[in-house]
């Protein structure tokens, strides 16, 4: 499925992360950066050590990266040139300011994008695998982020498309974005 907004590409598909060939994939990291279960541990397994030898440097430098934050590190030996690392929140009952942790997980990565004047990123479904954030919320506040994101924001990005593992969570962020589309048009 996909849609245009202000002149970028919106897509969802559901395939392997990992085999996308783009400027940069989003890793669903968690705050030590050291690699886990998951999209993480996969994104790791295909590109090597060398992007963990960067995320070791990124951490010293700056210690570990906070809820909502985003890094970005080269993509080692995936086809993607770059991997940007955020964390999502974990779901604890949505009181604890999971949606805007998750709105800025989001956001984050698309600004760091911008910087880096990518034209196209690929994102997982962040925070619902592990992080257990329920699918069809998460949906809502992935794409409403983006579609704000490239309505409002001046950039570089020409195509963003979320790579989606498993049909439910497809399905789900199918359906989210035809909600957000029918109610703009
Ligand atoms: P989190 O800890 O943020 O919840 P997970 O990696 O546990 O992250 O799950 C996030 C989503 O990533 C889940 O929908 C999971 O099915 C999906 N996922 C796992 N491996 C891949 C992959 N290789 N490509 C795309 N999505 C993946």
């Amino acid at each position: 499925m996909e849609t245009i907004i202000n002149g970028a590409k919106l897509s969802i598909i559901q395939e392997d992360i990992t085999r996308q060939a783009t400027d940069a994939i989003v890793n669903a990291a968690n705050s030590s950066l050291m690699g886990g279960g998951g999209v993480d541990g996969a994104i790791h397994r295909a590109g090597g050590s060398a992007i963990l030898e960067e995320c070791k440097d990124i951490v010293a430098k700056q210690g570990r990266l906070p809820t909502g934050k985003a890094v970005i590190t080269t993509g080692g030996k995936l086809k993607a040139k770059h991997v940007i690392h955020t964390v999502g929140p974990i779901w604890h009952g949505g009181n604890r300011n999971e949606a805007e942790l998750l709105q800025s997980a989001y956001s984050e990565c698309l600004k760091l994008a911008a910087e880096n004047k990518l034209a196209n990123i690929s994102f997982p479904s962040i925070s619902t695998g592990a992080y257990g954030y329920p699918v069809s919320e998460a949906a809502k506040i992935a794409e409403g982020t983006v579609v704000s994101f490239l309505k409002e924001t001046a950039t570089s990005l020409k195509e963003v498309v979320f790579v989606l593992f498993d049909s439910r969570t497809y399905e789900s962020y199918c359906s989210a974005l035809q909600e957000i589309t029918s109610k703009e048009s």
